[in-house]
């Protein structure tokens, strides 16, 4: 037998969204970012490739210098992580002690659940109100760490301010706000760090700047935190690509707040044609939005879009009716989908 830990062999492993090796799809699935970077940020790419041979920089200088111009704190109060998910692993192992607690919501990133299980963390769920929304501070003594998102998905809306920010004043623990999705809404929480020493806010570049295929994140917090986190990471955990083309991308904020923009023109526009096709569809602050369609069934949906090479996610929950989950692309990769649910719908 091999020594598997228990609550390794115990957890099904996170399942990520399907990523279609052939050409051609519409793919609305993972909530990527459907414009690309700017492309003087490559320039600076030449220059690393020459220097492959040797390590990166382990603490991510430039990079952290630049997220310190974007968030207005100071760099060594930022983490760099491969991708926002590191950020989360690390504030696991650094806060937590197997058997120790994490608490979470009952609704939102499935990752949560499965790095607290596979660290073998006891698991606490805090429910959220009929509408999945926060109505109460998570009151929560015995966790050494929550995490909560903010824009939280599967809906995609901002967890109640007033409620998070006692959340903070509280626990007795650490509270992580992942802000994966931020930048498509109008509020941030980057206010509570100046509050609140307990508090880490995760930030990612895979989604508003379009660099999910890098794998860089942030965690911002208090020194305190930082100097016990740094210790917990990967001793080279950001590659000199990812390094060096992040930075690039932080230094054009302005090319992605234009960016921003249209994604939240096209969702708002989204979610008024869905609604007009007969889906129950819930408001979003993010790039993706959750609806369920009176007339098929979301799973059967999802099958007849992929038939089309149109990818969404299907998504299914104890607590919620069926869904798809459809993030927000190009104006013309949303035509697409669109027609191809005005053909499916013809033929029911
Ligand atoms: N947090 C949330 C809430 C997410 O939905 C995602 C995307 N799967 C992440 C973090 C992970 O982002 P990253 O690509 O930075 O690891």
């Amino acid at each position: 037998m091999l020594p598997i830990r228990d609550c390794v062999r115990q957890t099904p492993g996170y399942t990520p969204g399907e990523q279609p090796q052939g050409e051609g799809f519409t793919k609305l699935n993972t909530n990527e970012n459907p414009y690309p970077p700017p492309p003087e940020i490559f320039q600076t790419l030449p220059a690393q490739l020459e220097k492959a041979r040797l390590y990166p920089d382990p603490v991510s200088t430039e990079l952290r210098k630049a997220a310190a111009e974007v968030y207005g704190i100071p760099s060594d109060r930022i983490l760099a992580g491969n991708g926002s998910d590191d950020i989360l692993n690390i504030a696991l192992r650094t806060f937590v002690n197997p058997g120790e607690t994490v608490a979470f919501l009952d609704l939102t990133y499935s990752l949560y659940e499965t790095i607290a299980r596979v660290h073998g963390a006891n698991i606490v769920e805090f429910r959220t109100n009929e509408k999945f929304e926060l109505d109460r501070p998570v009151i929560c003594p015995e966790a050494n760490l929550i995490f909560l998102a903010s824009p939280n998905p599967p809906l995609g809306k901002h967890l109640h301010r007033e409620y998070l920010e006692e959340t903070c004043a509280r626990a007795s623990g650490v509270v992580l706000i992942d802000e994966a999705y931020v930048d498509f809404s109008d509020e941030n929480h980057l206010d509570f760090l100046d509050r609140h020493e307990n508090v880490i806010i995760s930030r990612t570049m895979s989604k508003s700047y379009s660099l999910a295929g890098l794998r860089v994140g942030f965690g911002l917090s208090s020194r305190a935190i930082i100097e016990q986190m740094d210790k917990v990471r990967d001793s080279y955990n950001l590659d000199r690509i990812a390094q060096t083309l992040a930075t690039s991308a932080l230094q054009q904020n302005e090319h992605f707040r234009e960016i921003w923009r249209k994604v939240r023109a096209t969702r708002e526009r989204l979610i008024a044609s869905l609604r007009e096709s007969g889906f129950v569809v819930f408001d979003s602050e993010a790039n993706f939005v959750l609806a369920s369609p009176s007339w098929i069934a979301a799973s059967d949906l999802y099958t007849e879009l992929k038939e089309r090479k149109v990818l969404v996610r299907y998504f299914k929950h104890p607590r919620i009716r069926d869904h798809v989950r459809i993030s927000i692309g190009t104006d013309a990769e949303i035509d697409r989908l669109l027609d191809a649910i005005q053909e499916i719908q013809a033929t029911r």
